[in-house]
């Protein structure tokens, strides 16, 4: 075991975990049959005869939902399998009246794969297992019906890709690194929105724990962890819940279990199924899926280029830190914009630090996505070559893009447009050393206890003169020159 493992030890206990997330998949129609998928209609209006397996109905299998499943494996490396089957699991549950789900068992359709991210500086690579098509169940409300439930069935037939991970997990931080990074993966190539709050993105975490290089322990399943702050929670909680049983002398009894997030604790719901109780068989319904190969090379031609490699090629072509590469690669947008203002400035650092600060707080405060940001690339790459060539200063710079946010811009060219600004607000640096000089000697005149105290070994005294000279200029020095001036005349 590795320093980096072994500094993950809990109680002196492994952590293992593997996950299991149902993406919803962005079709407008259900998986086998043409009923809407929208979400928030009116209870029962969006299930047709075919979700409810109506004797007499058959299903036909969605286009469009194999062709997320392709696009999935070829995201994370899997292989698309030339045929994959359909299986009945069959169980009992109000909100599924047909008495089983069509789900992929046996031969799922994407095989193998895997999901690498970065912690810290720490490149983790999660293998999968597989990704399966299958359809989703009903809903039970329990609420506003007078003490009874109801069944809304519009959710029945919705298609999902059912994505399941090698328990290569090994603690809750890595569990929400992979989770985010693959919902990073499924928005990014645009198979599933990912609204964690609709349900578009559901993850299962399966945990156990162990001593290490002892036999994987009894996993306990975590269900439904519909937000990356819960899933943390949920997994601490389980893991120190599951040591104390262990170490109270209890064996761990395999479990579903509910985390309540007002109490943060999670609570078993059922002891776990074994796959033999499903009684899986494959769907008479259903012939296997066939997907030929060019289909297969058709989409891969279509594939934008991923999250992570783009997030590899910032820090090659742009000398960009990881942590710049990845925040920049957040989506699809935000490296295209990041992108095409590095290249037109040369200022890719300047550049994702704009971004990265500036930009995005005030896109965050306006819940205003970046391909809709008022300041455009190109006027971000003139506002930063005018940092970078020592025009105006950082703090300048700030009231710059107050201005750009505004809209207060003349007609014409992003850098005309910025030099415009500069020269109207009156923001230009101080680059004259002369001037400066002048500057200098006034307040080194002013302020010989200053002087007295640098001498004497004070660096705040220093500092004191800088703050003197940055507001006898108006602000309008530039730091660095004043830095070098006073540093020269006090010797
Ligand atoms: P099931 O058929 O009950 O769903 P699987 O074998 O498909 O079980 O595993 C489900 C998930 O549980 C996978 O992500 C797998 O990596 C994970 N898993 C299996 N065994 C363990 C274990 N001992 N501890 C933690 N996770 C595990
Ligand atoms: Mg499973």
């Amino acid at each position: 075991m590795s320093k980096q493992q072994a500094s993950l030890l809990v109680q002196g206990y492994e952590v293992v975990i593997g996950f299991e997330t149902h993406a919803q998949l962005s079709t407008n129609s259900k998986i086998f049959s043409r009923a809407p998928v929208a979400f928030g209609a009116e209870p029962n209006t969006q299930a047709c005869a075919v979700d409810l397996a109506l004797p007499g109905t058959l299903p036909v299998m969605n286009r469009g939902a194999v062709e997320r499943a392709i696009q999935f494996g070829l995201a994370v490396g899997s292989h698309v399998a030339e045929r994959s089957i359909f299986a009945r699991k069959n169980y009992f549950y109000p909100d599924l009246p047909k008495g089983y789900q069509i789900s992929q068992f046996e031969i799922p359709v994407v095989q193998g794969g895997e999901v690498s991210f970065f912690l810290g500086d720490e490149k983790k690579t999660v293998r999968l297992v597989r990704a399966h098509l299958e359809e989703d169940a009903g809903k039970s409300l329990h609420e506003d019906f007078h003490g009874l439930s109801g069944i809304d069935l519009n959710r029945a037939g919705t298609p999902l890709l059912e994505i399941v991970t090698e328990p290569d997990i090994r603690s809750s931080a890595e569990a929400v690194a992979y989770a985010k990074e693959l919902h990073k993966i499924v928005t990014w190539i645009g198979i599933c929105d990912g609204n964690m709050q609709e349900g578009s993105f559901r993850c299962d975490a399966n945990v156990s724990v162990r001593k290490p290089g002892a036999a994987l322990g009894t996993r306990r399943e975590i269900k439904n962890l519909n937000s990356f702050k819960f899933m943390q929670q949920a997994i601490d909680f389980e893991v120190l819940w599951q040591i104390d049983r262990i170490e109270d002398g209890y064996e761990i009894e395999q479990a579903t279990v509910l985390f309540d997030p007002d109490t943060g604790e999670t609570r078993a719901m059922r002891t776990k199924e074994d796959a033999a109780d499903y009684r899986y068989f494959p769907d008479p319904d259903l012939p296997p899926l066939m997907i030929e190969r060019d289909w297969v090379e058709r989409v891969r031609a279509d594939m934008p280029e991923l999250p992570r490699v783009q997030a590899e090629r910032f820090v090659a072509d742009y000398g960009l830190p990881e942590y710049d590469a990845t925040t920049l690669t957040q989506s699809p947008a935000m490296g295209a914009y990041f992108e095409a203002a590095a290249k037109l400035s040369g200022q890719a650092k300047l550049v994702s630090n704009w971004i990265m600060g500036e930009l995005s707080r005030r896109l965050n405060a306006g819940e205003i996505e970046i391909a809709a940001s008022p300041v455009s690339g190109a006027q971000l790459a003139a506002l930063v070559a005018r940092i970078a060539d020592g025009t105006i200063s950082n703090n300048a710079g700030k009231q710059v893009m107050d201005a750009l946010w505004a809209g207060e811009v003349i007609e014409g060219e992003p850098q005309a447009q910025v030099d415009a600004l500069i020269e109207s607000k009156g923001l230009k640096q101080m680059n004259d050393s002369g001037a400066l000089e002048a500057i200098i000697d006034e307040v080194l005149a002013a302020n010989e206890k200053n002087i007295a105290e640098y001498r004497a070994g004070k660096d705040k005294a220093f500092n004191a003169l800088v703050g003197q000279v940055m507001k006898a200029s108006k602000g309008k020095a530039n730091p660095g020159q004043v830095n070098e001036l006073l540093k020269a005349r006090l010797g």
